[in-house]
């Protein structure tokens, strides 16, 4: 096969960068590609370049569990992430590039009345915004998944909420569909370009200085995930934002065992399996601020006991690889995709462990912010000021839930 391999033609190009744009987006993530993608598709702007300071799709985008959902509570969360579910249902036929988009199911189990209680309200809230939602009692539960440890003294499981147009999608082929749509329609992505600063005059931007050169701007929006507090200090600020590791589990590859998406609910665990068949999992956070792309040993112990809590089969499945990403958390749990005090300066960060799924709404509405100068419908509670005037939108237990 290997000599087969040979002949083929990149999908974007590798453009030199141009003195000046009228956009410039820092970060060729998910979120930033999607932005350029909508700037140009939807909003009709030119003259894009995406800066991103290694390879399209090596940070975030193609580091997470892949899991897409949109059962979240608060009035501020749930239209936008039922925006972006709507947009994955749709994008593949948009971007005309196969994302293996998989609406197999997600659900989180319920362990406890407490539980149950909240989590009854939040299935109510998402059938109100048309997400859909089930609540399934211990049987339907165990028809699905005999094998999880129903009876366990300490956590026994006692139902489940469930939505079943929530699943996963193959994460870096999405980094790759927004980056051929973008340079399709002119969108100029230059790899190995890393912004070190920023060129301010009298509160306006004027660029952005990098390890290429000096490159102009008419307007610059920073989408970085978790390097976000590094890039924004050049402008000045100081984020409500705290970078830490978040690390993902992929094991050998087994037989069809869970065709679904499963959340533990009553520790740190959360799994799905493969079209290859490696059990995906993932739990909490590192408890440090990192900059460092992996993590330790004990949140792998800790997601394994929790592993173990929910499926003892899985007790001697070996585990073939293990990652991490940095995460932006913010303070509520919830992201920001707002303007800064800088004419010309946009912001879109802070999306914790959960920004895989909001990537195509993420992209569109801040791509309608810079082009408008006005916040998209869904988004308008993403703002900076939320944490000077007391309104957080606390949703910690779905917004910063890992996947
Ligand atoms: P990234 O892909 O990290 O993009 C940011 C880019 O900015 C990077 O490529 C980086 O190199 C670049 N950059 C940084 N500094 C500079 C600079 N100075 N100049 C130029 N470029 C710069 N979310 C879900 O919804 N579901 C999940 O199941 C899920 N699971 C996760 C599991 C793990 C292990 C991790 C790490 C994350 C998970 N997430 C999940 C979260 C999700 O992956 C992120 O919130 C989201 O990908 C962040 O947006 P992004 O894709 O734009 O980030």
């Amino acid at each position: 096969a290997l000599t087969g391999h040979k002949g083929w033609k990149p999908v974007w190009r590798d453009p030199e960068p141009q003195s000046e744009y009228d956009y410039i987006i820092v970060g060729g993530g998910g979120h930033g590609l999607a932005t350029a993608y909508y700037l140009a598709k939807e909003f009709g702007q030119a003259r894009i370049a995406v800066l991103e300071k290694g390879y399209l799709g090596g940070g975030n985008v193609g580091r997470n569990t892949t899991i897409i959902r949109s059962n979240y509570l608060l009035d501020g969360n749930e239209p936008f992430y039922e925006f972006s579910l709507k947009l994955w249902e749709g994008l593949e036929q948009d971007f005309n590039y196969n994302a293996m988009v998989s609406q197999r199911g997600i659900m989180n189990l319920i362990h406890t009345d407490a539980q149950r209680d909240a989590f009854t309200r939040r299935g109510n809230a998402m059938i109100m915004h048309g997400a859909g939602a089930r609540l399934l009692n211990r049987d339907e539960v165990r028809a699905m998944y005999p094998w999880l440890n129903f009876d366990d003294a300490r956590f026994p499981i006692k139902g489940a909420l469930a939505q079943p147009r929530g699943g996963t999608v193959r994460h870096d082929a999405v980094a790759w569909g927004y980056a051929r749509g973008a340079d399709m329609r002119g969108v100029d992505l230059i790899q190995n370009c890393e912004v070190t600063g920023m060129r301010i005059e009298n509160g306006r931007i004027k660029g952005v200085e990098t390890n290429r050169g000096f490159i102009g701007a008419k307007k610059v929006g920073v989408a970085v995930a978790g390097s976000s507090s590094k890039v924004m200090a050049h402008a000045g600020m100081r984020l409500p934002i705290e970078s830490h590791v978040l690390q993902a589990f992929v094991s050998e590859g087994l037989k069809p065992l869970i065709d679904g998406v499963i959340t533990f609910g009553a520790g740190h665990f959360y799994v799905s399996q493969s079209d290859k068949g490696g059990l995906v999992f993932g739990g909490d956070i590192d408890g440090y601020n990192s900059y460092a792309q992996r993590g330790n040993l004990p949140v792998i112990e800790d997601v394994a006991e929790g592993g173990m809590a929910l499926m003892p089969a899985i007790g001697r499945v070996r585990l073939l690889r293990t990652w991490g990403g940095i995460m932006d958390m913010s303070m509520d749990g919830s992201p920001i995709i707002d303007r800064t005090h800088v004419e010309g300066l946009y912001f879109n960060g802070g999306w914790c462990y959960g920004g895989f799924k909001a990537t195509p709404a993420s992209g569109w509405c801040f791509a309608h912010l810079m082009a408008k100068d006005a916040p998209h419908p869904t988004a308008t509670a993403y703002r900076f000021d939320r944490f000077l005037k007391g309104r957080m939108i606390d949703e910690k237990g779905q917004g910063a839930q890992p996947n």
